[in-house]
């Protein structure tokens, strides 16, 4: 936000997003607190943690009182400080589902942990779903999902990409196409209609989408997962 010049506004812009949310959602569904990244590690490195959990803290708070039901940490590529923003919640009381991002494979994160090691660490600092979000589509993504599932005791959490990656590169934004011919390699609805099915018969908990996808999206992967076995 301070990048993007809106530092300023955090705190209102964060009350406003839960609001809205929680207008449309009603009585009928939760509203859930996004926390990401603070992409401080990335920038300076594992000394900037400490930073990282002061705004990931802030972020916690304001999302607490404007009232979400519970937090989803999700996009994180380092483990660590994925376990700073697990401190965080675990601080605010809130049910937290944590989803880490997995690049340019899905064998390990980005310090070097395998997807089993990140499940295990995320169930053990009070994760109540634990998984992945992001970078790749469905069908890559499965794979790393049963290795968490093998792991842990906690329902699987997974939110794909609609962007087909390649066997060379297990990441949508290492493609060539990434950022501006994206549309090239857009999967389809149907294949997170599929993905709908299939979270049932691999035991997936918790579904989603992540870039890419829109309500149509999501509308097609509640079709299949609504399919009768
Ligand atoms: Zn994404």
């Amino acid at each position: 936000m301070n990048r993007a010049g809106y530092g300023a506004q955090t705190e209102k812009i964060n009350l406003a997003a839960v609001k809205l949310a929680k207008e449309v959602a009603g009585q009928q569904a939760l509203v859930a607190g996004s926390v990401s990244r603070t992409q401080l590690v990335e920038r300076e490195g594992m000394g900037a943690l400490e930073k990282a959990r002061d705004h990931i803290a802030e972020q916690v708070r304001l999302l607490k009182d404007a009232g979400v039901d519970l937090l989803i940490l999700e996009t994180f590529f380092h483990l660590a400080e994925m376990r700073v923003a697990l401190q965080c919640a675990a601080e605010s009381g809130l049910p937290t589902i944590a989803t880490m991002s997995f690049r340019p494979f899905i064998t390990q994160c980005t310090d070097g942990h395998a997807p089993a090691e990140c499940a295990k660490v995320m169930a053990d600092h009070g994760a109540i779903a634990v998984g992945a979000n992001c970078e790749q589509e469905p069908r890559r993504m499965l794979p790393l999902l049963r290795e968490m599932r093998a792991a842990v005791n906690v329902p699987i959490a997974a939110q794909p990409a609609a962007f087909r990656t390649t066997d060379d590169c297990h990441c949508f934004t290492r493609q060539p196409a990434f950022p501006d011919a994206l549309e090239t390699i857009q999967v389809s609805r149907r294949e997170f209609e599929e993905f709908g099915r299939l979270a049932r018969t691999e035991g997936l908990g918790y579904v989603g989408g992540c870039c890419g996808c829109n309500p149509a999206y999501i509308r097609a992967l509640a079709r299949g997962l609504a399919e009768k076995q």
